[in-house]
């Protein structure tokens, strides 16, 4: 690395968003700023999030039900968005070119659907404000004098500035480059540090038929949460599972809860794979359906995903020859419970890829 004799104004350590930001608007109000990333390229993290296409803000212009959102710790935000919240978030991004749009639950994505045009909005804004950057380097520790970070220690040299901005983001997804060393150099320099939990995880489960529908994207279905028969929680939307387990937008949603609940018992998860209709108009409609002497294998795409069918038949019980005309009704209800209420038993956080440690 060239030696750099140049004391900043501000040097930022950490290149995600959070650094890019502090780095860009500092450097836009006229300080002399370096942003140190030690990956070779900025916001690897950013590329992964919201599935490739990022899911840049939320439609919630009221601070107070966006905080209320985020638990008891939202608090601690509503003096940062009173500034630049949800609202200053979208006009930065369209006044720097970015067409977006808003999607179901007031989610708001870049229109081309991909995290790297949100990623080139933020380098421009570096860029066009002259931040001076280094990649490639990571920060290993600082050099104090009387209290005040005087420098901070690359591998490769040092830095020095009046100020500095820690963004080296938090533990998850070590691979993307955040593996939480944040959080030791704060404690070093006083802070007090509440130990992080993982939260938004997918969730494993030892029931391994979930093996036999790995892949299959489930959208317009509900999970709820049991915990001594009570139910708990509750999500409506998109799930995924998986070749482990279970993941998605509501299961990473009700991750924190499950592992709160699986602290203190055994969790059960239902999923309801016909929430938008109570059991007895579902058993109207099976009526409806079951006059014709059709097998009931191949009724079953009609009624739920092709990769499904197995499934219901192992559950149901009920002979995938058998003629729709002869099931009882005994077979019709069992079958609407196992459509209303598919268990899960014995899940497990995976907490080697949180999304969020909090
Ligand atoms: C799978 C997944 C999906 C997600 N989806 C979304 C989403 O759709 N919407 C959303 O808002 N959030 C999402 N998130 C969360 C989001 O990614 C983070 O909140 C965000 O990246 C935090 O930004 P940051 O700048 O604080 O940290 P990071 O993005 O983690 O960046 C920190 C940077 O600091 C660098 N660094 C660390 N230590 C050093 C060092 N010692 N020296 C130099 N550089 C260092 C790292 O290499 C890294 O580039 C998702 C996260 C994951 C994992």
């Amino acid at each position: 690395m060239e030696k750099i004799k140049e004391k900043f104004d501000l040097a930022v350590i950490g290149g995600g968003p959070a650094g890019i930001m502090a780095a860009g608007r500092a450097a836009e109000l006229g300080a002399r700023v370096v942003l140190i990333e030690k990956n070779q390229v900025f916001g690897k993290k950013l590329l992964i999030t919201g599935n490739g296409r990022c899911n840049i803000t939320q439609a919630e212009f009221n601070d107070k039900k966006f905080v209320e959102k985020l638990g008891k710790n939202g608090q601690f935000l509503l003096s940062a968005l009173s500034v630049f919240g949800p609202e200053e978030t979208i006009k930065f991004f369209e006044n720097n070119g970015l067409k977006i749009k808003e999607e179901r639950g007031g989610r708001i994505f870049p229109v081309s659907d991909k995290a790297e045009d949100v990623l080139n909005v933020l380098l421009k804004y570096l860029h066009k404000n002259k931040v001076k950057f280094i990649l490639g380097q990571e920060v290993i520790g600082f050099n104090v004098k009387k209290r005040i970070i005087e420098s901070v220690k690359l591998k490769g040299g040092e830095i020095a500035a009046h100020r500095f901005i820690l963004c080296t983001g938090g533990k998850s997804y070590p691979q993307t480059g955040s593996t939480g060393s944040g959080y030791e150099w704060a404690e070093k320099m006083g802070h007090k540090i509440i130990n992080p939990k993982p939260a938004l995880v997918p969730v494993e489960t030892m029931e391994n038929w979930v093996l036999d529908v790995q892949g299959l994207n489930l959208k317009n279905i509900s999970v709820a949460l049991f915990q001594n028969n009570k139910k708990l929680d509750y999500r409506f939307g998109e799930m995924l599972f998986t070749h482990f387990g279970l993941s998605g937008p509501i299961i990473l949603d009700l991750s924190k809860k499950i592992g709160e609940l699986l602290a203190v018992g055994e969790v059960v998860l239902e999923i309801d794979l016909k929430p938008a209709i109570d059991f007895l108009t579902l058993d109207k409609r099976l009526q409806r359906d079951f006059k014709n002497n059709k097998n009931f294998k191949n009724y079953l795409p009609e009624l739920v995903p092709r990769k499904l069918s197995g499934l219901i038949v192992r559950f149901s019980k009920i002979s995938p020859d058998k003629k729709l005309n002869s099931i009882t009704k005994e077979e019709r209800k069992k079958l609407i419970s196992v459509l209303k209420g598919l268990k899960l038993r014995r899940l497990y956080l995976m907490i080697v890829y949180p999304v969020l440690y909090i």
